[in-house]
């Protein structure tokens, strides 16, 4: 493909995407196909040569809008929303019309550079505290991840090695395999499944701690767990608070559980996926009352700041954990740059990553702060309203309302 089609192609796919999100009220919100509908459309062999875009674009409607759940359908209501606003999507297209791997700084100075200040931003709109931030000049700093859940994972994996770095040095009899067995992380059972799914895959035992009435880990109930675990020979290590728990968008107290996890020198992370957007507005920050306690911050653009999947906002009081725990040296990765600016290839699993920093940049700057708390507030508002109506009607019995999740049962 030459350039010249390129354009022809993107310009009608551009066409495509407009008319869709400005027409899919229209459209029922999931797909009527039944299962393995796809595979009869489709040959069962990839072309032996090559075909026109045309082609491409006919089975978009043919083969793949029969079998679309319009998640930005007016009437879409399932899960929590994905983010989504044409700045995004065309940050998006650029981002892939680059296709750089900005693993460490020289790799595009540009990718690095744009992620540090775009974090900065972010986190001075949430109003965290400084020492989370990259201008900060301290050990602290943000970095964009995929997904809530790779944040989970590596702030447990973060957690693991500090873990054992500080008990090997006044433990130095115990192996490292031991003392990792020993390693215990907890939770609310209101927490998020991607919190279970980290202890898995980063093997470390899991404690889904009772929450209590309204779906708050309470600070009593964490100590206590962790009593008894000391007493039986573990070690605590790793503490997921959660801020807008994923049934009922409800918040734990940072602050207690903050003060417990000081008490026994545990790391704790809070996991904001959804709601964290919401603290960009100054009426929702008493949320984040004693989050300075905590080691790793993170919540999701993706969800409901209008920046499309993926875009996962990760803040860490120490970065020098991340390091220390993912810094795998090679000749190959070595460069004559390596100074100031992260090499974000240790803050993270993978070895390459995307520019995801551009998405950010285009969505922060074309809504601005007050565009982004319009649209926060708009949703609250809208959950209030629908409430109020369900309140009107003696069918509905409505259980919480908080941000923009409305439960009820009948
Ligand atoms: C959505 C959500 C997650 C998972 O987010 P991913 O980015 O899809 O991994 C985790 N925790 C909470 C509270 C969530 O709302």
């Amino acid at each position: 493909m030459d350039a010249q089609q390129f354009k022809e192609f993107g310009y009608a796919a551009i066409d495509f995407i407009a008319d869709y999100i400005e027409n899919n009220r229209k459209r029922d919100v999931l797909p009527s196909v039944e299962q393995g509908y796809l595979q009869p459309l489709i040959p069962d062999h990839a072309p032996q040569h090559g075909e026109p875009w045309q082609e491409l674009m006919k089975d978009m409607d043919r083969v793949i809008m029969p079998g679309i759940t319009h998640w930005h359908s007016p009437n879409f209501h399932a899960y929590y929303p994905t983010g989504h606003s044409y700045p995004s999507v065309v940050a998006e297209t650029i981002t892939s019309g680059l296709s750089v791997i900005g693993f460490n700084w020289i790799a595009s100075p540009a990718c690095t550079e744009l992620e540090v200040a775009v974090m900065n931003w972010l986190g001075k709109m949430l109003n965290l505290p400084d020492v989370f931030l990259n201008c900060s000049r301290g050990p602290g700093g943000g970095v964009i991840q995929a997904t809530a859940s790779e944040a989970t994972l590596i702030g447990l994996l973060a957690a693991k090695e500090k873990f054992v770095k500080e008990y090997k040095s006044i433990r130095p009899e115990m192996m490292e395999c031991e003392v990792k067995a020993k390693l215990v992380a907890y939770s609310s059972d209101q927490s998020n499944s991607s919190i279970e799914k980290a202890g898995l895959i980063g093997s470390m035992t899991m404690r889904l701690l009772p929450s209590d009435s309204d779906g708050k880990l309470q600070a009593e109930v964490l100590r206590a767990a962790i009593l008894k675990d000391i007493e039986k020979g573990l070690i605590p290590c790793y503490v997921i608070a959660t801020l807008g728990t994923t049934p009922t968008c409800a918040f734990d107290d940072l602050e207690s559980l903050g003060l417990v996890c000081k008490e026994f020198n545990v790391w704790m992370h809070v996991d904001a996926a959804y709601a964290g957007s919401a603290f960009i507005c100054p009426e929702y920050q008493h949320h984040l009352k004693g989050v300075e306690l905590a080691e790793s911050f993170n919540f999701n653009p993706h969800k409901w700041m209008m920046v499309t999947f993926d875009c996962s906002a990760l803040w860490v009081k120490d970065a020098k954990y991340l390091v220390q725990a993912f810094n795998v040296q090679r000749i190959y990765l070595k460069h004559k740059h390596q100074g100031d600016a992260p090499d974000y290839i240790h803050w993270q699993l993978a070895l390459g990553r995307k520019f995801r920093a551009l998405k950010l940049w285009f969505v922060l700057r074309t809504y601005g702060v007050e565009g982004l708390q319009k649209h926060v507030r708009n949703h609250i508002q809208l959950a209030k309203y629908f409430s109020e109506l369900l309140a009107t009607d003696k069918r509905f019995n409505v259980f919480s309302c908080s941000m923009g999740l409305v439960c009820f049962h009948f």
